[in-house]
């Protein structure tokens, strides 16, 4: 082996520092990059955790849930976690709330509509054969063009319901009148007048003909309106009998639900005339009408029917107008 002199001996010295040095540099750097990627990984490792934590929050409470709109809007991750590769949910936790359409947030709970109860009906059908059909049929081809309703005695889709009184005092002799099938004194024809309902002062109702079927009470209008007369001498009877105005309102609204009819549509006979069904072929017939039920006193009585139709969350549409007529 060669010998070195002082020189080089001092330059190997001075070298093997110098590497010591480096060394030592290149393992504090080692260190401290090996603690951040140590730090990375815990912080990766809580964010998974995280959101994992995240997700079960948004899906657990929501599959609890009884609301319909809960019910609507987890619907929407499990569906897409049946098409997908992916359980993206849990490692991907999107809030539904974006993706949830406003429509099923906005209207908040649905509004309940109850049923409007049907009220007592007795039926006591007055006679209406074959015979009293032809004369209905009749009456109808002559009286309105054959695209006003039916075009024979079949009722349908009624678009008005009419109030009437019977000016007489009981029951039977009203039953009696509209059950004979005779021409009545002030028109003079076939067939007999009827109602279909007929409601006594003790405030029974009672049913006298089919609701398929025309029936004759209002001129102008018989194409398309039901009937309810009322015993009693004038309005006023009615309107101040307690029992005999609730089966009344109570049968007027449930029929307005049944046939989708508007307040404005529920007419006295008196108001026949300005009702925008009205229709009449004959000229001398075009401005007949009768007193029983003027519009001040259709105006209490739709009052009340409003009011009730309001406990039942009912929409009967907007009070009736005055409409001008050309009688
Ligand atoms: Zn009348």
């Amino acid at each position: 082996m060669r010998k070195r002199t002082p020189e080089q001996r001092q330059a190997a010295a001075d070298a093997r520092a110098h590497q010591r040095q480096i060394s030592s540099a290149y393992a504090r750097a080692y260190r401290r990059q090996g603690g951040r990627r140590l730090r990375a990984s815990y912080l990766l490792v809580i964010a998974l955790l995280l959101g994992l934590g995240l997700g079960i929050g948004l899906t657990w409470p929501s599959s609890r849930s009884n609301s319909p709109s809960a019910r609507r809007s987890d619907i929407r991750p499990v569906h897409r976690q049946h098409h997908s590769p992916i359980r993206t949910h849990r490692t991907q936790p999107t809030p539904p709330a974006p993706t949830t359409p406003k429509r099923h947030k906005r209207p908040g709970p649905k509004r309940v509509v109850a049923a409007v109860p049907r009220p007592r009906i007795v039926w006591q059908p007055i006679p209406f054969g074959s015979s009293r059909r032809a004369e209905t049929t009749a009456y109808v081809q002559r009286h309105y063009d054959h695209h006003w309703g039916s075009g024979s005695w079949r009722l349908i889709d009624p678009r008005v319901i009419v109030g009437h009184y019977t000016a007489s005092t009981t029951f039977a002799s009203a039953y009696n009148t509209f059950a004979a099938d005779t021409a009545d004194s002030e028109l003079h024809e076939l067939p007999g007048t009827c109602a279909h309902f007929l409601i006594d002062t003790d405030g029974r109702i009672y049913q006298l003909v089919k609701l398929d079927t025309v029936c004759r009470h209002t001129v102008g209008l018989n194409w398309t309106a039901i009937g309810i007369e009322h015993v009693g001498m004038s309005d006023h009877d009615i309107l101040n009998n307690p029992g005999q105005l609730k089966a009344s309102l109570q049968l007027t609204l449930w029929l307005m639900q049944r046939f989708h009819i508007k307040l404005a549509d529920v007419i006295g006979h008196n108001e026949s005339l300005s009702s925008p069904y009205h229709h009449e072929l004959y000229p001398a017939w075009r401005c007949q009408t009768h007193g029983d039920w003027t519009r001040a006193d259709m105006n209490v009585y739709r009052a009340k029917l409003a009011a009730l139709a309001r406990r039942y969350k009912a929409a009967v549409g907007p009070p009736s107008q005055s409409r001008p007529t050309s009688c």
